[in-house]
């Protein structure tokens, strides 16, 4: 005990004389125990849930790690207040998806000194898709709202099972090189993990097989990797940010193309309005069902004990309506 808390002093002091201050001003002295403590770990600071819930499968409690979006708050349009940005500079990793998906992200690394914290996009090295929509014949009538789509690379790569991993592994080989004491630790329970994630693909896998029609209405363009890994495809009502509002003429399109399918299900997400979706389902006669983005998980499932490897079985059964037992 002694020995730690020498090494958390000359740790402070070497911080303060280098840095002046690496951990500011204002709140510190007042628990001198939790501060010894915090100083200890590792501290991580993850954008949306799954970037969330992955790092911490892999530290368990070696490491501290927070959730910067409320998890209520589609991440889409999300952006930090200056409490964010204090929070974000505080930390020693900060993991996130992808550029194209926390934007904000960018103007902040800018603006921090290289190396200060140490940024972790989970999905490098993923080779990233358009987010055009595949599936529906659409062409000429409805025309630059497309061509916007089609320069955009698609960031939801988390919603397939097998890129989950890569990004699990990408986030375990920064931390391991943060903390290279606990290498041992992190890789084991990041193989776990990854073990974990590897039976839900199986699952997928041969659920899916079975599948005897293949074409899927979501409400915006998230499950793309999904969609690709397993065979299906996506037709989305929105873009690939759901804010998006489809045109009049984008909806007939829709639904014309689910007629000619037979689609009866229409999916649609927790953390946005289903109106639109409902709608089309509505003038379809099709059933709506929830297919969960992970964008975010409702304080409800959180209480629940659900993570990401169970509402992506909640998905598989709610594709399987419309797909298996047709
Ligand atoms: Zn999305």
């Amino acid at each position: 005990m002694k020995l730690y808390k020498v090494k958390a002093i000359l740790v402070a002091l070497a911080c303060f004389t280098v840095m002046v201050g690496c951990s500011s001003d204002e709140e510190e002295v007042n628990n001198q125990e939790e501060k010894e403590s915090a100083n200890e770990k590792i501290h991580i600071v993850t954008t949306f849930y799954p970037m969330y819930e992955f790092t911490k499968n892999i530290t368990k409690d070696k490491a501290q790690v927070d959730l910067l979006i409320p998890s209520n708050i589609e991440p889409h349009d999300w952006q930090p207040t200056p409490k964010d940005m204090a929070a974000i500079q505080k930390a020693d990793l900060v993991v996130y998806n992808s550029l194209l998906m926390e934007t904000w992200l960018s103007s902040i690394q800018e603006s921090l000194d290289k190396g200060q914290p140490l940024f972790i996009e989970a999905s490098k090295g993923i080779s990233l898709m358009e987010g055009s929509e595949e599936g529906a014949d659409h062409d000429d009538e409805e025309s630059d709202h497309h061509d916007e789509e089609h320069e955009q690379l698609d960031p939801h790569v988390w919603l397939s099972p097998v890129l989950a991993q890569k990004e699990v592994q990408t986030i375990t080989d920064a931390i391991v090189k943060q903390d290279p004491e606990n290498k041992d630790y992190y890789e084991s329970n990041s193989q776990d993990y990854i073990e974990q994630l590897k039976e839900l693909d199986e699952l997928y896998r041969t659920t899916l097989d079975k599948a005897s029609n293949k074409e899927m209405i979501t409400q915006h363009a998230a499950f793309g990797y999904l969609a690709k890994e397993y065979g299906l495809k996506q037709v989305p009502i929105a873009g690939l940010s759901p804010s998006e509002e489809p045109s009049p003429a984008k909806l007939a399109e829709l639904k014309k193309y689910a007629k000619e399918h037979q689609i009866n299900v229409v999916y649609f997400e927790e953390t946005t309005s289903p109106k639109v979706a409902q709608t089309l389902a509505g003038e379809l006669g099709a059933e709506t069902e929830v297919l969960n983005t992970l964008e975010g998980l409702s304080k409800e499932d959180q209480e629940k004990g659900l993570s990401y490897i169970e509402v992506m079985k909640k998905n598989l059964k709610s594709l399987e309506k419309s797909f298996v037992n047709k």
